[in-house]
């Protein structure tokens, strides 16, 4: 059976949409494909749902992925069309172990939450950070602005001679140029800016415009949210002020079943997790359960764990706010993880050991590795010189990052993707499980003791995190006895169970080799019916399924969901 994508190639907003019908119509049994809202332009956003398909789908126990909150972070799009296709596959051709988990669990992928804004730069616009919203009216707009001056479909750097230039050419790497030092001669100072037009322009002045697009989805998702502004961009003027970020917290929302979530962007090669800031609502015991998970499912791939707080600080003054991994876990308690695919700076042979901290002070020597890595592939282009329309003589060339800082080239993305697929299967290994027993012990007279005995086998508690179990964020297990008509049951129907531990959830010394102990809860309730007559024993927890086992003069006919 063919593989409906091998990850050979990036897709286009609407290839992906293809896919993903194309998934939900080959297997109709497994998975459906619908739109769960539209993006400020109007364009679909999609969801696609794999697990049997029946009245049970979007109630068990399941994972969420997205992709593309940021435009340019194609590679993230690609690894949930790159996992859903490779499960879909798997399905097709029935493999025991992912029909036996897709039986009793779901995956949700949004492949893309934010379409306008990837296929505006796949159709070579200019940088923009998510989506198509411009800047509040009133924003001054001139200045430079970026466009493709040259004409040649790409939108590259430009440098321009002048004695008042912050840069001057890269002695060792000819697509560089380097700050200026107090040495440097006049004659070798350039300005250097993307290509593009001044706008509004008197003449004289150099100066950036304001960015047309500057709102950044992932600044504006309830967890911690403010007005925020940093590189030019804002997290918009309220939380969830974006059609694109209000669709996926809604659909996550109606979804209690989820319990562990990715969300894609590029790039960084690593996995970021809790905590998000120092006051976080998450305890330490959430803390450690997420970085556990992270560090087993980066395992094997070349992939960093980071704890956002302290270690991936753009500027530590200024903390990130209205995130979208950290609303997953601090809104709704879920385990949710941005992984940044592709290290573009390992892949170079210099990884850097302060991604965040890299991006306002940068090291050359790691830039002259990275250069070396693209000369003379498509990502690199000599410095040409132009005559600008506004600037007279300039130069056009440098790096383009969309296929060498953003995204991985084409040739190494399935590469990067089967190692995002192994990080999906290891956090559909993770989801909370429980597991049933009943036994009913005749008492005389037609009464029976029945005994329900649940037991938590998952990885992860069955609250999915400590925090949505404390905040009230995810119902108890609840287990009943519905009675059979004419059937009696003696004291409560139903009891509430509270959570069980998982089984990486043991920390501090209980969790020591050496230490070892058991946990204060343990990972078995019991519930107990005095009942005369037959009934079903009944149990709901939204994280780790639901079940039903029917009672009757003591034998049992199995009726799992
Ligand atoms: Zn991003």
């Amino acid at each position: 059976m063919a593989t409906m994508y091998s990850g050979d190639r990036y897709l286009s907003v609407s290839e992906v949409d293809d896919l993903c019908a194309a998934i939900a119509a080959r297997l109709p049994g497994w998975a459906s494909w619908t739109q769960i809202g539209a993006s400020r332009e109007g364009r679909p956003i999609g969801l696609l749902t794999l697990g049997r398909r029946d009245a049970e789908t979007d109630h068990r126990p399941a994972v969420w992925l997205d992709g593309g909150t940021h435009a340019s972070e194609w590679a993230g799009v690609m690894a949930c069309a790159f996992a859903a296709s490779a499960w879909a596959d798997g399905l097709e051709a029935e493999d025991p172990e992912l029909v036996r988990w897709f039986s009793s669990h779901t995956v949700f992928v949004v492949p893309c939450i934010s379409p306008d804004g990837m296929a505006a730069l796949m159709a070579g616009a200019p940088y923009l950070r998510s989506v198509l919203r411009r800047a509040p009216d009133g924003t001054p707009a001139s200045g430079l602005t970026s466009t493709d001056v040259d004409g040649d479909g790409r939108v590259r750097q430009m440098r321009w001679f002048h004695a008042s230039g912050p840069f001057v050419p890269d002695e060792q790497e000819p697509l560089l140029v380097r700050r200026r030092t107090l040495d440097d001669p006049p004659e070798r100072a350039c300005f250097v800016a993307p290509e593009g037009l001044f706008e509004d322009w008197d003449g004289h002045r150099w100066t950036a415009a304001p960015r047309a697009y500057p709102l950044d989805l992932n600044r504006n998702f309830p967890a911690r949210w403010a007005p925020f502004r940093m590189f030019g961009m804002e997290g918009g003027p309220y939380p969830l002020s974006e059609p694109e970020s209000r669709t996926v917290v809604e659909a996550v929302h109606a979804r209690p079943g989820i319990s562990a979530a990715i969300t894609f962007h590029t790039y960084t090669g690593a996995i970021l997790t809790q905590p998000y800031a120092a006051g976080s609502p998450l305890g330490d015991d959430d803390t450690q359960l997420m970085l556990q998970l992270a560090s087993a499912m980066a395992a094997g791939t070349g992939y960093r764990t980071i704890k956002v707080h302290p270690d991936f600080q753009y500027d530590p003054k200024q903390p990130i706010v209205g995130v979208w991994a950290d609303t997953l876990a601090t809104t709704f308690g879920v385990p949710g993880y941005t992984v940044e695919v592709w290290d573009p700076y390992g892949h170079a042979g210099a990884p850097v050991a302060d991604p965040a901290r890299f991006f306002v002070e940068a090291d050359q020597d790691v830039l002259r590795a990275f250069a070396r890595a693209h000369r003379g592939g498509d990502g690199a282009a000599p410095w040409r010189p132009f005559d600008h329309p506004q600037l007279g003589p300039v130069e056009i060339g440098g790096i383009d990052p969309t296929f060498t800082l953003y995204n991985p080239p084409p040739s190494l993305l399935r590469g990067e993707l089967e190692k995002t697929l192994r990080m999906c299967d290891r956090l559909r290994a993770s989801v909370p499980r429980l597991t049933a027993t009943v036994e009913a012990v005749p008492l005389g007279d037609g009464w029976e003791e029945v005994t329900l005995v649940l037991e938590s086998t998952g990885y992860l508690p069955t609250s999915a995190t400590f925090h949505a179990e404390r905040a009230g964020l995810v119902p108890p297990i609840v287990a009943r006895f519905d009675a059979d008509p004419g059937a009696v049951v003696r004291g409560p129907v139903a009891h509430t169970l509270g959570h069980l531990d998982g089984w990486a959830g043991q920390h501090g010394l209980r969790g020591h080799p050496m230490y070892a102990d058991l946990g204060a809860r343990g990972h078995r309730a019991v519930a107990r019916w005095l009942v005369r007559g037959g009934g079903t024993v009944r149990w709901r927890c939204a994280r780790a399924g639901s079940g039903a086992l029917r009672v009757a003069a003591g034998t049992f006919a199995r009726v799992l969901r």
